[in-house]
């Protein structure tokens, strides 16, 4: 998981991707990199670390240019070198950068082919490679480019269709194409977020550069169009592919779409609070998503005598779900469980070792509010239960009389291939588990999760009633080839350390 920015028409597009970057720190904490292009050409800026330390006044100097785009990166397949970190760049045809958020799950035979049949040589192990490739050998194949001094939006979409009938997976990409403009697109099952705002100048401000007369931007998330005064303008559709060129002309065009199955752990976990995905709001959904846990929770009162004194959020994410619950139930919150703000997000650190030590830095526990007490427990997830086990003890030591352990998320039993790092099936915890091999595995007094039906409602119910999220983790039911995607899994798996949380 990363995100991405594009903008074209800001005076100062590097600066405003370095902020929109900030305001995507959530999806990626791995690596960060801005690449701009002006008639000097392009200007690249790209480190291992988090957006604040990559960049410096000194660096960003070096930006010049309307046009930006940029990666925070989340390593999920490579070996997180500086030569993984993004945004790439090729220099034929044209000169096009690009940054992508996604797994493409066939990556490594269309890996081999680029090798073999068109003999371009890859220079990493990244999907964002392989992709950039393919769209350039689009590009290039496309009739009349070859002697065009300016691309068509014909010469785009058959680039774009290329990569459409070859790639599988998930891949929202922003690209930029040196002097013909910014080129944003979707894979065509949505499965990524990418939505587009725009900025119009005004008489009193100088923030449209010279020659547009609005600034557009492409984002993984609202938020970062919210933080940098731009309106949105709609979600990139499925299988869309948007168009900006150098006069502020905007195309659009839906290539190829397929059933939308956007994943419904941006809403569960991923997405920052104040970002609305495909016309659902993060917030509202993880309000809900606490309310319909009332009744599990109510059911198993009853049946098994629980009695939560407190209803505690696991910071930060499940602090929405956990508010709402609390109203539902009529059981005091409390925030008891006090994070370092300086470490950083358990879930996404890139290493066993790492995630370990981070669980343990990460939270104290308020003794003199836990002690003698029931303790309901609330997180977004439960993937391989390291950290759940770790913050239950945490709790117990701390004096509870009794932990209860409740999941906005249904059990995840299913590797992911599209871009969040659930691992084999023999790492999750709830896979092949009974429930109460799960609860002992945990340490939990009771545990309770969602259910499917639950999360599917509280995330159409701002969605639309023909939202269907992927759910592929919870039920196995993928929406693109299964046998390319456990190839994937593979290649990932044979590069990477496991997680833990
Ligand atoms: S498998 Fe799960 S985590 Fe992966 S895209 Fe689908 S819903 Fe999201």
């Amino acid at each position: 998981m990363c995100g991405i920015v594009g903008l074209i028409g800001s005076r100062d597009a590097a600066r405003e991707a370095f902020l929109g970057l900030t305001t995507l720190q959530h999806r990626g904490q791995d690596a960060a990199g801005i690449l701009t292009y002006d008639s000097d050409g392009f200007h690249r800026v790209r480190n291992l670390g988090l957006v604040e330390s990559v960049f410096t006044r000194e660096n960003m100097a070096t930006l010049p240019g309307a046009m930006a785009v940029g990666h925070a990166r989340y390593s999920t397949i490579g070996r997180g070198d500086l030569i993984d970190v993004q945004p790439f760049l090729i220099g034929y045809p044209f000169g096009i950068g690009m940054v992508h958020n996604g797994n493409v799950v066939n990556c490594a035979s269309l890996a081999d082919d680029l090798r073999n049949k068109s003999r371009r040589h890859l220079l990493t192990k990244s999907d964002t490679e392989v992709v950039l490739n393919i769209f350039a050998e689009g590009l290039s194949r496309s009739a009349s480019v070859h002697n065009a001094e300016e691309l068509s939006f014909d010469h785009i979409c058959e680039a774009v269709g290329h990569v459409f009938a070859r790639a599988e997976g998930s891949y929202s990409i922003v690209s930029m194409v040196a002097d013909q403009g910014l080129i944003a697109f979707r894979d065509p099952w949505g499965i990524r977020p990418l939505v587009w705002g725009k900025r119009s100048a005004q008489p009193n401000t100088n923030d449209v550069a010279e020659g547009f007369t609005a600034a557009h931007i492409v984002a993984s998330e609202s938020v970062a169009l919210g933080f940098l005064g731009y309106e949105p303008v709609r979600d990139i559709q499925p299988g869309e592919v948007l168009f900006i060129d150098l006069k502020g002309n905007v195309h659009t065009r839906v290539l190829r779409q397929e059933a939308h199955r956007p994943c419904m752990f941006e809403w569960v976990y991923f997405a920052s609070p104040e970002s609305v995905m495909d016309g659902a709001p993060v917030y509202g959904t993880r309000i809900r998503l606490g309310r319909r846990l009332a009744k599990p929770i109510r059911r198993q009162m009853e049946e098994r005598g629980l009695a939560p004194d407190i209803i505690v959020p696991v910071p930060e994410t499940a602090r929405i779900a956990a508010i709402a619950l609390a109203e539902e139930l009529g059981i005091p919150y409390r925030e008891v469980l006090i994070k370092n703000r300086y470490i950083k997000r358990t879930f996404i650190l890139d290493s066993n070792e790492k995630r370990q030590k981070a669980v343990n830095l990460k939270l104290s526990p308020v003794r003199s509010e836990i002690e003698g007490k029931k303790v309901l427990l609330m997180d977004d997830s439960i993937v391989r239960g390291t950290t759940s086990r770790k913050i239950i003890e945490l709790v117990r030591q701390a004096g509870a009389a009794e932990v209860y352990f409740v999941s906005t998320c249904p059990p995840i039993q299913n590797p992911c291939f599209y871009g969040i790092d659930f691992p084999v099936e023999s790492e999750l915890i709830a896979s092949g588990r009974t429930h109460a091999e799960i609860e002992r595995e945990l340490g939990a007094d009771a545990v309770i999760f969602q259910d499917l039906q639950g999360l599917r409602e509280a995330i159409s119910e701002s969605g639309g009633k023909n939202f269907n999220p992927c759910t592929a983790c919870l039920d196995g039911k993928y929406p693109t080839g299964v046998a390319a995607a456990a190839a994937f899994a593979k290649s990932r798996h044979a590069d990477r350390v496991p997680d833990t949380k």
